[in-house]
């Protein structure tokens, strides 16, 4: 299609988490009609998260899966359009700008990027050997295949405390592995591990290597990272949940990120540093990262590009 006959969507959103569908209804009630690409994995972290109990509006908790079908439900009603694919490539070089998904092309007024966070792994090379046959970032998702053996999780954080506690379900034993003695976990999440009868806490520990029988795993080597004495144990799982990786690459050095990956977005605002895109999300938020505060920077993303386009005379 030529550049003077193609369609210009208003608001393009990419990423369908919670900042991407509040987004979408806030739009899509401002009568923009947006467009939202929500990647073929959609919905984003709440999609491998159990109970969210924290969520305001849902006395007794709610699952993630659950909370993202409503919101999409309701972003749906107001008339948002979908499209289940990803995106491979964004030219923000000019207006309109240029979203590609393979060889299709779409072209927005603004767009909204709500594109979350992945998962982060060691990176050693048994951790791949032994990837789905073992090794893990998602217990909601694989917890249920271990039944009665004992597991690690790897971390120290909030995902790590949820994580194996989520896997004391199926597990006989769950090792937190924890490479010091100070935990960025919440108090709350950190006692609930500690009173869990079937967690037990490896501190000043990383995992060297996984260990396997070339089919699934069968224990780790540990090295204390004070002494650097190396230690096996015995587990056939092993949950990865060291944080998350902003998910930036199909904007290839466009948008200004700090050193972690995540966005720069204009303090108190949505705005990045190219005019007329609005980040959103875990994808500029390396602090707080929660449903309701990504859901909270979807609305201003919304309301920042509605009165960008009214500034445009739109
Ligand atoms: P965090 O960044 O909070 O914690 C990551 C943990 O992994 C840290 O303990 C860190 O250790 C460790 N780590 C990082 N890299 C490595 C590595 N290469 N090898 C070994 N250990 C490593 O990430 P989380 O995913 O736990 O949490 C992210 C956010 O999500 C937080 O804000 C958290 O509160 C929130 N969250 C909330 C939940 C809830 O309320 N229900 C559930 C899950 C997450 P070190 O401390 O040494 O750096």
């Amino acid at each position: 299609m030529s550049e003077a006959t193609q369609k210009v969507e208003k608001v393009i959103i990419i990423g369908s988490g919670p900042a991407g569908l509040t987004s979408a209804i806030y739009t899509a009630r401002a009568r923009l009609n947006p467009f939202m690409i929500e990647g073929e994995e959609a919905g984003g972290q709440l999609m491998i998260t159990t109970e969210v109990e924290n969520y305001p509006g849902f006395e007794h908790g709610v699952t993630g899966p659950e909370l993202i079908s409503i919101m999409r439900k309701q972003a749906e009603r107001f008339g948002t359009r979908f499209l289940t694919r990803n995106v491979t490539n964004v030219d923000l070089s000019k207006r309109p700008f240029k979203v590609s998904v393979g060889k299709d092309d779409y072209f927005a007024e603004t767009i909204i990027v709500s594109t979350g966070a992945s998962a982060k792994y060691l990176g050693i090379p048994s951790e791949k050997t032994y990837m789905n046959r073992g090794v893990s970032a998602c217990a909601t998702c694989d917890g249920a295949f271990f039944r009665d053996v004992e597991v690690a999780v790897v971390g120290g954080g909030d995902t790590a405390m949820e994580e194996a506690n989520f896997l004391t379900r199926f597990a006989s034993k769950v090792h937190i592995i924890h490479r010091s003695d100070s935990f960025k976990a919440s108090k709350i999440m950190l006692e609930r591990a500690k009173k869990n009868p079937k967690i037990s806490f490896m501190m000043h520990t990383a995992v060297e290597e996984v260990l396997g029988d070339g089919k699934s795993v069968t224990g780790l080597k540990l090295k204390d990272t004070r002494t650097n004495e190396i230690n096996e144990i015995q587990v056939q799982g092993l949950f990865v949940a060291i944080g998350h990786q902003p998910n930036t690459k199909m904007f290839g050095g466009q948008l200004h990120t700090n050193e972690a990956g995540y966005i720069k977005t204009k303090p108190g605002t949505t705005y990045t540093n190219v005019e007329a895109v609005f980040a959103a999300g875990d994808v500029q938020d390396p602090h707080y990262r929660q449903a309701i505060t990504a859901a909270g920077s979807g609305c201003m993303a919304a309301i920042d590009a509605e009165r960008w386009l009214e500034s445009q005379g739109e």
